[in-house]
């Protein structure tokens, strides 16, 4: 490719400010072809995530609408929120560690917007438009039919992905049958539904066909960051400018005034750049650490017979003393200790979570009431959830087996993830109440056996 061409796909604004559209190169070498098996990877699990089921239950779920949240099979209800807050904390702490130590290493090979748009979206492009002197030549070119037939192909393509991705999305937001039923019922009975998919679907077409590298230099909150998070030991994608420079083209026949370094300023790194930056210009907020430079450096370098990696993954410090392995620095420690601690209270708590959740309250406003037989009752609630995908059938029985349980409405048999409101009385002989408030310990029985104890306060007279 001529050197005026390359130079002309640099940068995504031109001088009068307006955007410049961008024709990123493709080269396939090294780390493209890892980052491909792990992009299909990842789309693979997305999509199939949603259909997997474990004990009854959906692999993930995130139905903020009605705050249920699946994870791995696991129930979180509204009470258990805590526990999510808890597990997005050590998420976000653990992004804190992982940029400061690898630089976004997050956004080149695990973010979707990255995954769709390079390894799904741009290779569509590639396929029905060709490489980027002849896209560029075709948007340039009026509308033949040609033209028409490339165009409109490549845009009921991605209308189509982007209908499956909006189902996707909303599979882990209301869940597959509920998705399903959208899909097979009248339409009259989930118009919300129906418009939210379609919603989706456009959004996600506008930002795969038209946002594309901006949602990265302008939208994404995570790369706004990188001034905080990085520092001269995190390990980013970099040009090795001790190497590099003074840089220059090889010329034959000629001899050039000063020795040059390993650039010989083809600007190919430029070329492949989804983003429109050079890298040799520093770490910059728009590198979305890609790889995609690597990979045509290392071709030029073949080429040139100098050694690879002239771009590659290093920290500052790693360049500035010909260092061959990053450093792990104090912060990076004591973001791990942080990290580790909070891991172990997440799975402290998701261990020891319970599938029936019950509460004990004396009911509202009410005092004791005596009964026959030298008895004194309180009137109690308990709120009983079964978070489980199974139905079970809840009961109570006092520990004191001179204490009985009188229901007021008992419950039968309870429904997966529902909850039920039950009254019982309580029933405690006058002779062993010593003071008004008496401790009393209750068990809570599913199918059978034993699964909770639960304390609670029991009012009566004083002999
Ligand atoms: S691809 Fe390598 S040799 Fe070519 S301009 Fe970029 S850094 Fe220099
Ligand atoms: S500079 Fe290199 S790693 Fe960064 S976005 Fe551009 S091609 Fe990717």
């Amino acid at each position: 490719m001529a050197e005026e061409e390359i130079k002309y796909y640099h940068q995504t604004v031109d001088q009068n400010g307006k955007r410049k559209w961008l024709y990123p190169l493709i080269r396939i070498d090294f780390w493209y072809k890892y980052r491909s098996v792990v992009a299909y990877v990842l789309l693979g699990f997305l999509f199939a995530a949603p259909y997997i089921k474990i004990n009854g239950h959906q692999f993930l779920l995130f139905n903020i609408i009605e705050r249920k949240f699946i994870l791995f099979g696991q129930v979180f209800w509204p009470q258990d929120f805590f526990i999510i807050v808890l597990m997005m904390l050590t998420g976000l702490v653990g992004i804190v560690l992982f940029t400061s130590a690898f630089g976004r290493i997050f956004c080149g090979w695990v973010c979707p917007q990255t995954i769709f748009l390079e390894m799904v979206f741009r290779r569509i492009e590639v396929w029905i438009e060709g490489e980027p002197a002849a896209r560029k030549k075709l948007d340039n070119s009026p509308w033949t039919q040609d033209k028409i037939i490339k165009k409109t192909s490549k845009h009921i393509i991605y209308v189509l992905i982007s209908f499956f991705i909006a189902n996707t999305f909303l599979a882990y937001v209301i869940g597959t049958e509920e998705l399903w039923k959208i899909m097979t019922e009248p339409i009259t009975l989930h118009l919300v539904g129906f418009i939210s998919i379609w919603l989706f679907t456009a959004a996600f077409y506008y930002v795969f066909a038209h946002v594309r590298e901006l949602v990265c230099i302008v939208a994404c909150p995570y790369g706004r960051l990188q001034g905080v998070l990085l520092d001269k030991n995190s390990l980013v994608v970099a040009y090795h400018y001790l190497r590099g420079e003074p840089r220059g083209r090889i010329k034959k026949n000629e001899v050039n005034p000063q020795p040059l370094g390993d650039c010989v300023d083809c600007n190919l790194c430029v070329a492949v750049c989804p983003t429109g930056i050079d890298i040799r210009e520093g770490t910059q907020l728009e590198c979305v650490n890609c790889t995609a430079c690597i990979d045509a450096c290392n071709q030029v370098m073949d080429k040139v017979n100098r050694p690879r990696n002239l771009i590659g993954y290093y920290s500052e410090e790693m360049i500035k003393n010909d260092e061959r392995a990053p450093k792990l620095t104090l912060r990076m420690k004591a973001y791990g200790i942080i990290i580790l601690i909070m891991i172990g209270v997440s799975t402290y708590f998701i261990l020891s979570k319970k599938d029936i959740d019950v509460s004990v309250l004396r009911a509202a406003g009410t005092m004791y009431q005596e009964q026959p037989n030298n008895f004194v009752s309180n009137l109690y609630t308990a709120e009983v959830v079964n978070k489980s995908a199974k139905p079970v059938k809840i009961d109570f029985a006092p520990e004191s087996k001179t204490h009985k349980i009188q229901w007021v409405q008992p419950i039968d048999s309870l429904a997966p993830e529902a909850t039920a409101k039950v009254t019982f009385f309580l029933l405690v002989p006058q002779s062993e109440i010593k003071k008004t408030k008496t401790s009393v310990a209750l068990q809570v029985l599913q199918d059978g056996a034993v699964i909770d104890h639960i304390e609670t306060n029991f009012l009566g007279p004083v002999n």
